[in-house]
């Protein structure tokens, strides 16, 4: 699937949202990817992430890890068309773990896959944990780059995009006084 498609798929279903956005990153946005819109189809779960995880057909992965939340159906969509593991970490008190007796076995293969990536910091952290368990990373992913490519050079995504980001204390959009949204805590996003 080309970057234009999936685009042609976001708009239609919500997921890509206009206004001013408070990002994971700390980073201010006048838009947003609120990937769940589009997930919330499984057909189309499943059609996008097989896409995405043909770019790690040949790799011999054996285990997708992903961060919660966003990246639990993209890593589960991935490793089943890989015939992976897929597992999660969890952010606890700042830092990412795995939990719920999840493991990575000493030198398993592993790719580390997200629904958007924007600087890429849980991306790398998560990156890490592998690293800590002793498994090796032969890829990371993601549905939409939003970084322009500039998270991590190694990053295989079906849409790159350069996404306009502001640091909080130079923000147009808050000078204008208009209000700002986190997107996951919003009752209706
Ligand atoms: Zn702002």
């Amino acid at each position: 699937m080309r970057g234009e498609d999936l685009l042609s798929l976001f708009k239609p279903s919500g997921a890509l949202l206009e206004g001013h956005f408070l990002l994971t990153s700390g980073m201010h946005s006048p838009t947003y990817f609120q990937c769940a819109l589009l997930l919330q189809h499984p057909h189309l779960a499943q059609r996008l992430c097989r896409d995405l995880a043909q770019g790690f057909n040949d790799l011999g992965v054996e285990v997708v890890l992903s961060p919660a939340i966003g990246g639990i159906i993209v890593g589960y969509e991935v490793a089943k068309a890989l015939g992976a593991r897929s597992i999660f970490a969890e952010r606890v008190e700042g830092r990412m773990r795995l939990r719920r007796g999840f493991e990575i076995r000493d030198r398993e293969k592993a790719i580390v896959v997200e629904d958007v990536v924007t600087t890429g910091g849980s991306l790398q952290e998560v990156v890490g944990l592998v690293g800590e368990a002793g498994g090796k990373v032969v890829g990371v992913g993601a549905l939409v780059d939003r970084s322009g490519g500039r998270a991590d050079p190694a990053l295989h995504s079906l849409v790159s995009l350069d996404v306009v980001t502001y640091p909080p204390e130079d923000c147009p959009l808050c000078q204008q006084g208009m209000p700002l949204v986190k997107p996951g805590s919003r009752a209706n996003g």
